[in-house]
């Protein structure tokens, strides 16, 4: 059977609370209840919740509110689902549910938030082969669309265990969204202020941000609570490895998916995390060019090696034409990160690389 959980674009996500839910936590009402091997249609609002126009000027994104992020499309109650057993989740189609899309960089956020701390916006126009933007002409960035955020619901002593974690990454200076009842939906206590936030990724899985979980990809997520409570949302249209502005090309999306149940199979096992089989047809590139992002005043320091590439990667495509603002995005959305090699004392490799593809009107 297949069953279709469908949102509407135009509301709020606090205005459809039988489908939609932006907090994790084991109390939230199921959107819908499925059998294993039933086909599941989902329908998903952008990350923000509407907050992002389509239009050039910015206040919308000088302004995000942060606590309706990330709208998510569920919780579904998968029949049969127990603590220990593990629910496998196939990918087999997304993509858009309109034309509009949208990346920026805001203050506080992404990778290089101390160098870039002015509100930007990128519009796309999403097609079915490629986006392209009036806001960074001379590029098309292929459809490889996928869920950023799909997780099932933690337990009521996961949800207690892992603020107080967040808590204490926190209290060391660490950027944790902790609780908060502010946007929570839904809005009811206690779930309001118990619910954890969805930008840190988790043992539930969550907001991976795997652009690879694309369809033909399949995930196994270890079950905690009765019926899974799996729910799916952040759909990007493309994304590259890193998501280094703290955007993708964000969209409202459909997923379609099905499901299945390995009984006991986390704890036979020993699986605490997800375990998935990437697709390959998210590989919408075969030709790059990189640059080695190297650590060279710290040791063994992958972070700084990462941004050792990435700003030197920004820098070329400037000499290209491109403002450093619109270079950031585009490695965002179409740049790669990549672990070369974390061995050669004391400094890392890592291999920032934009594929030559996605540019239309000049040749690097
Ligand atoms: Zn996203």
């Amino acid at each position: 059977m297949v069953v279709k959980v469908s949102v509407s674009p135009n509301k709020r996500c606090a205005d459809q609370e039988d489908v939609c839910h932006n907090r994790w936590h084991p109390d939230i009402k199921p959107a819908v209840e499925i059998s294993p091997d039933d086909e599941i249609v989902l329908e998903t609002l952008d990350a923000l919740d509407g907050q992002i126009r389509n239009t050039p000027d910015t206040s919308d994104i000088a302004n995000i509110d942060a606590g309706p992020v990330h709208p998510l499309t569920g919780p579904i109650y998968v029949k049969g689902a127990e603590p220990g057993d593990l629910l496998v989740v196939r990918i087999l189609d997304a993509g858009p549910l309109g034309s509009f899309g949208y990346t920026f960089v805001t203050k506080g956020f992404g990778f290089l938030r101390d160098v870039f701390d002015k509100p930007y916006k990128v519009r796309w126009e999403l097609g079915r082969h490629y986006a392209s933007s009036p806001d960074i002409p001379g590029v098309r960035i292929p459809a490889a669309p996928f869920p950023g955020v799909i997780g099932v619901a933690p337990s009521r002593e996961q949800v207690r265990e892992w603020r107080s974690r967040e808590a204490g990454i926190a209290s060391k200076g660490g950027l944790v969204l902790l609780p908060d009842p502010r946007g929570a939906v839904p809005s009811r206590e206690p779930i309001a202020s118990e619910g954890l936030r969805t930008l840190p990724p988790r043992e539930n899985g969550g907001n991976l941000d795997v652009r690879n979980l694309a369809p033909g990809s399949e995930i196994l997520f270890p079950v905690f609570v009765r019926g899974a409570l799996l729910s799916v949302g952040d759909m990007h249209y493309a994304q590259g490895d890193g998501e280094v502005s703290v955007t993708a090309i964000e969209m409202g999306g459909v997923i379609r998916l099905s499901v299945s149940l390995i009984k006991d199979g986390a704890r036979k096992y020993g699986l605490k995390r997800p375990l998935y089989r990437p697709s390959p047809l998210a590989e919408a590139y075969k030709d790059y060019i990189c640059i080695a992002g190297l650590n060279l005043d710290s040791a063994e320091d992958a972070t700084s090696a990462a941004r050792d590439g990435l700003l030197n990667m920004i820098e070329f495509l400037e000499r290209m034409g491109y403002d450093r603002y619109q270079a950031y995005i585009l490695f965002s959305v179409a740049g790669f990160l990549r672990l070369s090699q974390v061995v050669d004392v004391p400094t890392y490799t890592v291999s920032a690389c934009i594929p030559r593809e996605v540019f239309t009107r000049i040749s690097i």
